[in-house]
């Protein structure tokens, strides 16, 4: 264990906190009375012995990270830091922290310690190390350190333990029963808990280090205590409660709660997780979260993925609130796929039958708001598209939804008050106005890619901003997706830019591209490296039409990765707009070692699933 006090660095196994004089003189009034919490006591792990500083008049509070930006963390600490433990350390240097209580469950909790020991300014800083495995001789050690720390925070608040203020709210919540999706994984902050609840339209219970923890009754000597404490968690009756036995001593206390507390359903870091499995058995479905720059959390997933039946997604944050966009929408879409969440069964709005056009035709609006482009069908109720248009996105998804809408409406000659319904998807969904549903791209491009090919197995859909690949079962229902939605590389916007660096339209980019003779290998992935590997090749006199066919292939390659992630298989349609760009089908087809097909209302698709989600919505068949 280690401690420090104030700005001092104050290591080593023997070391108690300082006591903050003031503190200590203004907490030692009444020091055998039940404690009045004026202390409050920042913690992160669910293994801080909460019970015992809540005994010593604590209120303990759990530190959760909520930033736009590592810069202050960067400043303090080495920049290869997991987003966890920056915004931890943006969190914890906060003015209203004053003690902290860390549990060195990983290394970056080590490195958050060493971080805010030399930023000092705290009162009472406590380094707690965890044995990572619950053995006997494991849990006489932690019971060891447990007092260790209960005398340092004595010292330090100038109380003595009051068993009843620590059991007084032992949190004992019952396992997971009924519908729910389980959130495994690394630390999960309210942000990302709200957002799962709200995507996913179920109950989600946190099974990751920050959910409720599952400690075992207090025993019948710590009775008495438990009912000052006004608990109601206790295994015995109310009358044993004046047993002449108890004992509510602290060291009655730890050598009861060392063990309950090391046996608590373990997290990620203990040597025997075995026990977490169970944690996901009844859940309708899994979301496991990742944390950028953490690889540790991978492993699980990946034996996870192996062993269970259950739909699993993995959803990584960088611990900021930046890509919450992207989040989404694999929540939204993970919803739909496992159907917590509705894709227009359940109108926002409500649809009617009863609306046709003046030739009585019932008709739908699909809408695919993209990134860079903004797709729209109208659909009749044979299924058959009316007309389609496809407008740039630019800066507002409200504005190009009004737009798009007024072309096709033109261009079928009908009002707005001919469309029974209308569902928009794509990135700028939630954006427009008047729709009756949105539905996720990843649930429409599979809709719209069986209706351009039924026996369609793998969608490849490359875009302007991102790139998916989405696998599906027989029956054409999402099995599995992938998204790159973190950086250009193999997107449309790869391209673009490399058109660009080879002064070419990207029309004449496409066409050049196919009448390459030898294989030239660009290597970087990203735009930046890649743009200075054109430059030389350039400079080399290396053909275009074989730079071109290097980039084509080193999106084909990056996509390939995310293909392999979903088991990808043949048949493969591939859609989006980038599906008009015949060299980055063939260099697909090449590296997947199979033929990809598109469609010439291929970047329709998420549209086209849309407006078939609408027709299903009016019930009609
Ligand atoms: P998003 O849905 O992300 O807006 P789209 O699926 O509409 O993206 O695809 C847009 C991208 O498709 C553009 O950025 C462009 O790179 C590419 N693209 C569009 N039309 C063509 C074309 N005719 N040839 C090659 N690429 C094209």
């Amino acid at each position: 264990m280690a401690s420090s006090a104030k700005a001092r660095k104050t290591e080593g196994a023997d070391v108690a906190a300082t006591v903050s004089p003031t503190r200590a003189k203004t907490q030692g009034a009444d020091a055998t009375a039940t404690p009045v919490a004026t202390h409050e006591v920042f913690y992160v792990c669910k293994y801080t012995p909460l019970e015992l500083l809540r005994g010593f008049g604590a209120k303990v509070t759990l530190a959760e990270p909520d930033v736009d930006s590592f810069d202050e963390a960067d400043a303090l600490s080495h920049p290869n830091l997991c987003g966890y433990g920056k915004g931890l350390i943006c969190r914890l240097i906060e003015p209203d922290v004053h003690e902290v209580v860390l549990v060195s469950c990983c290394d970056v909790i080590r490195r958050v310690y060493d971080v805010l020991v030399e930023h000092g300014g705290y009162d009472f800083l406590y380094l707690l190390e965890l044995p990572h495995r619950t053995g006997e001789r494991e849990v006489a050690l932690y019971r060891e350190r447990l007092e260790a720390l209960a005398q340092a925070y004595a010292a330090y608040t100038g109380t003595t333990f009051n068993a009843g203020a620590a059991l007084a709210e032992l949190e004992q919540p019952l396992p997971a029963h009924g519908p729910h999706v389980e959130l495994l994984g690394a630390h999960a902050g309210p942000a990302l808990i709200d957002a799962v609840a709200s995507s996913l339209g179920t109950r989600v219970e946190n099974g990751t280090c920050t959910g409720p923890r599952r400690l075992p009754s207090a025993p019948r000597s710590l009775a008495r205590a438990e009912r000052e404490g006004n608990c109601e968690a206790c295994e015995v009756a109310a009358e044993a409660a004046a047993d002449a036995s108890s004992d509510t001593s602290l060291d009655a206390f730890l050598d009861w709660y060392a063990g309950a507390l090391l046996h608590q359903t373990p997290c990620m870091r203990m040597a025997d997780i075995s026990e977490r499995n169970e944690l996901s058995q009844d859940a309708t479905g899994i979301i496991y979260h990742t944390m950028k720059f953490c690889d540790y959390y991978g492993f699980e997933y990946a034996s996870l993925m192996r062993q269970t039946e259950t739909p699993i997604v993995k959803v990584e944050t960088d611990g900021t609130s930046q890509s919450a966009g992207q989040l989404r929408t694999r929540l939204e879409a993970f919803g739909e796929t496992i159907g917590t969440r509705s894709t227009g069964g359940h109108l926002e709005k409500e649809a009617s039958m009863r609306v046709t056009d003046t030739d009585g035709r019932t008709l739908v609006l699909g809408i695919d708001l993209g990134s860079t482009s903004t797709k729209i069908v109208i659909m009749d109720g044979n299924r058959s598209i009316v007309t389609r248009a496809i407008i740039p996105t630019g800066a507002r998804a409200a504005q190009a939804a009004e737009k798009g809408e007024a072309e096709v409406l033109r261009n079928a000659g009908i009002t707005p008050d001919a469309i029974a319904c209308r569902i928009s998807t794509g990135y700028g969904r939630d954006g427009a106005q008047n729709m009756n549903s949105s539905v996720t791209e990843i649930t429409c491009h599979a809709r719209g890619a069986r209706y351009l090919k039924s026996d369609v197995r793998t969608i490849i859909d490359i875009g302007g901003q991102d790139s998916k690949v989405i696998h599906l079962d027989e029956s054409g229902a999402v099995s599995n997706f992938v998204m790159n939605d973190k950086c250009a590389a193999g997107t449309g916007r790869f391209l673009e830019a490399m058109a660009r660096v080879l002064e070419m339209s990207l029309d004449e980019f496409c066409e050049v591209g196919l009448s390459w003779s030898h294989d030239v290998r660009i290597t970087s992935m990203c735009t930046v490296f890649a743009e200075s590997e054109v430059v030389s090749l350039v400079a080399e006199n290396t053909p275009t039409p074989d730079i071109i066919h290097g980039l084509d292939m080193s999106v084909a390659r990056k996509v390939t990765t995310l293909a392999k992630r979903v088991g990808a298989e043949p048949p493969y349609l591939m859609t989006g707009g980038v599906a008009q760009n015949e060299g980055v089908v063939q260099a697909l087809g090449e590296v997947l070692g199979a033929p990809v097909d598109t469609h010439p209302d291929s970047q329709l698709c998420g549209a086209i699933g849309a407006a078939l989600l609408g027709l299903d919505s009016l019930g009609v068949a």
